[in-house]
């Protein structure tokens, strides 16, 4: 297998064997994304420089017979809404294309301390508002199974780079779908974490009780090593909760005997492309072969989910997204008279078409006299949806379900049709409501060969049960050792 193939667990033994050095594992990733990025645009900026420092360091320790963790060596990529000391740290926004932090985000700073190599920053949706990466301020990236598909969004460029063998595995991070959605896109896995189980400090904010960090991995013992390096507690993070992390990798037993899974007929809805039902019935099928115990639940709130979604988002990206007004970050309009004028013309020209409507939506449901009519609504109804769930989890351990309703659609089909794109989240959007955590993994192709996507939810901090059933499944099926041909 060539370098670039690798997943982590395999590149770390390689490292420890001596059978490669993280150079030449870093040169062979550099390698690979200058023969495919032309096409696949995963990539808003490398960082050549620094990696190779990073990578000599790690082989000079490993030449010194000292140990090494397993991230040391692996070179991944990060989605660029994670700030990166004297890195450009754009968030897909024209807004920030020259905003340069000073300072590493927590989880960049945990990544470094476990020696993890960065390739480069991976492009986005505009402050992750979106599901395809056509709501990037600089190009849309595209599906490596199909040239002419998005790659979901709004962390496309993670998915499709871990797809694309760009990396050995990302950082994405999902608002409502923003990992899973991707992931299922691009035939690969990725984890939304319980809210609170990463530190968000340094993450820019979209909507802040929403947003949590997670892995996107080539397989399901990669998520489980890359979701190790990155939680905990942390106090620059106010809503980061004090639990101790256990090692997720205690949790891929391949058994899975006794597990009750739930499926909750509400997510089988109206529309779904019928090759993403047959592969998803199946799934279930082999759970139960596997030993799980099937039963179907009811999650009754759940067709009023992307609209509450759509209050909440929008209520906290307008409030988030006031910052930018031209004085303390990235760009600002040269072609003003007045202060006013400045704010105003620094935000027209600096954000995007969906942000602006976002900030719009938002101002709006915020605003006094329509407050409790949408927001606090809103707010409310959110909490029936966390009710349902806790009355489900009564009874199961994990839910499974679809991750997106259809595989990945064709650049430019929704682009007209803002609500058409938002439904593509329809089935993600409960789970960053309610705070719990999920992954999506491979569990079939279309008729057209495109990847389709499982979902497994679980409870608040329950992520190993997750990480269980999802491994168990791996273990038992090849869809995640499939690779997309480029050419
Ligand atoms: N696609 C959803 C949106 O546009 C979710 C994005 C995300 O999870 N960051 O808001």
């Amino acid at each position: 297998m060539a370098i670039h193939e690798l997943t982590i667990h395999q590149l770390h033994d390689l490292l420890v064997k001596k059978e490669v050095t993280s150079k030449e594992a870093t040169a062979a990733l550099y390698r690979r994304i200058g023969e495919v990025d032309g096409k696949v645009k995963a990539y808003l900026m490398l960082t050549e420089e620094e990696a190779f420092r990073q990578a000599n360091e790690v082989d000079r320790k490993i030449t010194k017979g000292e140990g090494i963790g397993d991230l040391a060596g692996i070179p991944i990529g990060l989605k660029d809404i994670l700030c990166t000391k004297g890195f450009r740290t754009t968030c897909g926004s024209k807004i920030l294309g020259n905003y340069v932090p000073f300072y590493d985000g927590t989880v960049i700073k945990k990544l470094k301390e476990r020696e993890a190599i960065f390739l480069g920053k991976l492009n986005m949706d505009e402050f992750a508002m979106g599901s395809s990466t056509e709501n990037s301020g600089f190009h849309t990236t595209r599906n490596p199974w199909d040239l002419a598909r998005i790659p979901g969004g709004s962390s496309g460029g993670s998915a499709a780079a871990v797809s694309a063998d760009e990396c050995i595995a990302a950082l994405g991070t999902d608002t409502g779908g923003s990992i899973r959605q991707p992931a299922s896109c691009c035939g690969v896995v990725g984890l939304k974490p319980t809210y609170g189980r990463v530190s968000r400090y340094g993450l820019v904010a979209f909507a802040s009780s929403l947003d949590q960090i997670g892995p996107i991995t080539k397989d399901v013992e990669d998520c489980a090593i890359l979701l190790n390096g990155i939680s905990g507690y942390d106090p620059s993070d106010s809503t980061s909760v004090n639990i101790e992390v256990p090692d997720y990798k205690q949790f891929l037993t391949n058994n899975v005997k006794g597990v009750r899974v739930g499926i909750p007929d509400e997510y089988f809805i109206k529309g779904m492309d019928p090759d993403v039902e047959k592969s998803v019935r199946e799934a279930i099928d082999l759970l139960r072969k596997l030993g799980t115990e099937v039963k179907k639940i009811s999650l009754p709130h759940t067709p009023y989910a992307v609209a509450i979604y759509y209050i909440i988002c929008t209520a906290e990206a307008s409030s988030n997204l006031a910052r930018y007004d031209g004085v303390k970050y990235g760009f600002r309009s040269s072609r003003y008279e007045d202060l006013i004028e400045m704010y105003g013309r620094t935000r027209a020209e600096g954000f995007g078409k969906e942000v602006k409507r976002r900030i719009i939506l938002g101002t709006y449901v915020l605003s006094a006299g329509y407050y409790d009519a949408y927001y606090r609504k809103a707010s409310q109804v959110r909490t029936l949806m966390r009710n349902d769930f806790e009355g489900a989890f009564k009874e199961v351990d994990v839910i499974v379900t679809p991750t997106a309703p259809t595989p990945a659609f064709r650049i430019g089909e929704r682009v007209g049709n803002p609500l058409q794109m938002y439904l593509s989240d329809i089935l993600t959007i409960p789970v960053n409501l309610t705070g719990i955590p999920a992954i999506s993994l491979p569990c079939g192709f279309s008729s057209e060969g495109l990847p389709i996507g499982l979902q497994i939810i679980g409870k608040h901090f329950d992520e190993g049960k997750i990480l269980q059933v999802a491994f168990a499944f791996e273990q038992n099926t090849d869809f995640h050792l499939k690779k997309p041909t480029l050419i």
